[in-house]
Formats: C-alpha cells, structure tokens, sequence
C-alpha cells in the first residue's frame, strides 16, 4: 500500500537544535544498527519506520556495516526509501558512517581518507541516495593522523556527499582535536555519537568531560543505546525471551545480565513506575533531561525491533522532567 504522512506529524515531536549549529534534531531518533537487516522481516521494518516518521522522527541513522549481512540495513533502507520516503527526502536527517569492519582487506575499516570516502560511495549507492545529511568518522583511529580522517569528512561535505560532520566514541580530548582540525578546513564539527544511558556514564567522566568539550566546541550530541540494548525496558525482568537480541547472543549477553544488574534494573522499573512511565520512557527521557551546559543532549538514538516498541519509546517525551529526588534515587540504582 502506498504510504502517506500523517498530517499532524509535526505536532508533538520536540525539535532540539544540534550544538550551536543550525540544524535540529527530533528528540528522539531511530538506528538501524539492528532489526533492519536481512535477517528481520522486510514488513515489520516498513511498519516501524512508516510509523517513526509520522510520529515526529525526522532522523535515521544508519553505517556501512549494519545488518546482518554488513551493508544490508543500508540497501533494505534504500528501498523503504524509494518505496515510502523519497518525496519527503528533505524532511529527513539521515546519516551513516565508516570506521569499523566492512570489506576484507587493509581499506575496509579505520579512518584513512581511502576507506572513509571509498565507504561513503558504497553507502550512497546501496542506499540509493545522492548525498547524506550526517556522515561519521565511527571510531578514531589511532594510527591515521587526525588531519587525515578529518579531511576525508570535510572533503564529504564540500563535495556535497554529506550535508554535516559527526564523530563517534572518540574521547573529550580527540573531540577538541577533531573539532580544531575541523574548524581549520572550515567545516565546523556537528555532533559527536556516543554512547550513553542511566547504565553507562563514561561521558560524565573527566576534565573537561564530553558534553563540557562539545560545549566549548558548539557541537552537539546524539546517545546511541540510550536503552542499554534493551537492558533498561522490562525485556529482560522475567527472563531473556526468545526473541530478543539477548536470546541470539549478539552484541548483548545472557551472562551481560547478572542477578546483581536486573536487582538495579527492578529498582528503576519501579522508579519508572512511581512516575507513571515505563523503564524505557524513563531512560529516554533522563537522556533528554535539562543539564548544566548549554549544548545538552539533543537527541536519544533508540533502537526498535516493533512498532509497539517504539511507539512506547516516543511517548518518552509527554514527561521529560525529573525531580532532585528522582535523580538521585536513579543515580543510587545505577551505580555499581
Ligand atoms: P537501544 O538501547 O535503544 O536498544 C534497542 C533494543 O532495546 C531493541 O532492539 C529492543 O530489543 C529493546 N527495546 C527497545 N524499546 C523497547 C521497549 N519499549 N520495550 C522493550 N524492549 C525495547 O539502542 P541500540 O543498542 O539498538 O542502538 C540504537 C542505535 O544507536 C543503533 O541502531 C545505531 O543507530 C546506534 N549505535 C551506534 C553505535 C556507534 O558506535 N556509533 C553503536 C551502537 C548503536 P529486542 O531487539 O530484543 O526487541
């Protein structure tokens, strides 16, 4: 059946602006890391991004490497696209990266010049598309100089290839870096990728730490795995159902889940509960919660493998506001 918008698709959605740049992203973004692949029904995919895009999610994010197979997430999305979403191409944000495993060989991942910019024209063409809006450096590599994958960025954005820079994982020091380099070739860094959630804090350590940096440097940031993989929803509360990614041992674990850790995650849900949300709409919207600097979070990268999922992740945002109380009852279930 041929898709149409929703009409009302921008009316409850938050836009938040990425760092001091000029683009806004949906608070609430979806990845295709996983459940876009061959492996997951052609259908449900349809389903789940028809249903994102009414919902207010103007952003997908995408690699090279997503699947299973690596590269399928890319050509299943191309034919979404084609199918549901071409005339609305300059309503979407949508962004892939390069960086990790992708073809055999000394070019199919890192950060030279040769395998992002090779990297980038496979992504285009298995995507079907003439440029992306966001293109990633996925993971810094510690042996190309910094000036060298920044180039290949910067060469992506004036070429038209990309709209925008982003980086991933790399740490506040090789932000500021990037970010100098990048400032020098003229083409501003837009946004970092990291991970993040009530579990995972490392972008709270340090001085300056990461959102401090991002702040100097007015660029913003997008959490993937906001929702631990799955950890931080009541998936996991009454065992490890057949279905989920922790069942096919892929990425998350069955020994990930320790008697100790879902002790934690129990408390949370009943924290979540006490304000009328579910795990995940309380993960998500502790992402999304006020912080002292200036450029916060702007976006929460969630995954979905159901409609239902995610339609339950979105309504995160009808409660984004947390009191001193809540916070530090959270903090004292996240702490290890
Ligand atoms: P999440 O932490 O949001 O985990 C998503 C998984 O959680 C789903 O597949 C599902 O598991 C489960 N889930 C989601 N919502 C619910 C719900 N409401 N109730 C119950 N279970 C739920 O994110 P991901 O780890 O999937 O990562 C999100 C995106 O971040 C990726 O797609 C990718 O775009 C990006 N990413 C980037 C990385 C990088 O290096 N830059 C690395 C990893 C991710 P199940 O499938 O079992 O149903």
């Amino acid at each position: 059946m041929t898709f149409h918008a929703a009409d009302n698709r921008y009316e409850t959605m938050p836009y938040r602006r990425v760092g001091r740049s000029g683009l806004k992203l949906p608070a609430i973004s979806l990845g295709m890391w996983h459940n876009f692949g061959d492996d997951k029904s052609f259908e449900i995919q349809r389903n789940i991004l028809r249903r994102a895009f009414d919902l207010g999610v103007t952003h997908f994010d995408l690699a090279n490497n997503y699947g299973p197979p690596a590269g399928s997430a890319e050509t299943n999305f191309g034919r979404h696209f084609k199918d549901d979403f071409a005339a609305h191409r300059n309503e979407l944000v949508i962004s892939t990266k390069a960086g990790y495993d992708m073809w055999p060989g000394p070019y199919g991942e890192w950060g030279s010049r040769k395998s992002l910019l090779n990297s980038l024209d496979s992504s285009l063409t298995r995507m079907g598309l003439d440029y992306v809006d966001i293109f990633y450096s996925h993971r810094p590599d510690p042996e190309t100089p910094m000036e060298e994958t920044m180039g290949a960025l910067d060469y992506a954005v004036r070429s038209g290839k990309a709209l925008y820079a982003g980086i991933s994982s790399y740490t506040p020091a090789q932000t500021l870096e990037a970010a100098r380099i990048l400032k020098e070739m003229g083409t501003p860094l837009l946004i970092h990728q990291p991970s993040y959630s009530i579990l995972n804090r490392w972008t709270e350590d340090g001085e300056p730490n990461l959102y401090e940096t991002l702040d100097t440097v007015g660029a913003g940031s997008i959490a993937f795995s906001p929702l631990a993989q799955g950890v931080l929803t009541d998936r996991y509360l009454k065992g490890i159902p057949a279905d989920s990614r922790a069942a096919k041992e892929h990425f998350l674990h069955g020994s990930d889940l320790t008697e100790e850790k879902m002790g934690r995650v129990r408390a949370l849900n009943d924290l979540a509960g006490e304000r009328g949300q579910s795990l995940a709409q309380m993960a998500i919207a502790w992402i999304l919660r006020e912080r002292p600097e200036s450029s916060p979070v702007t976006s929460a990268l969630i995954g979905a493998s159901s409609v239902s999922q995610l339609e339950n992740n979105v309504a995160a945002i009808n409660n984004l506001e947390f009191s001193e109380g809540e916070l530090r009852a959270i903090d004292a279930c996240a702490v290890e």
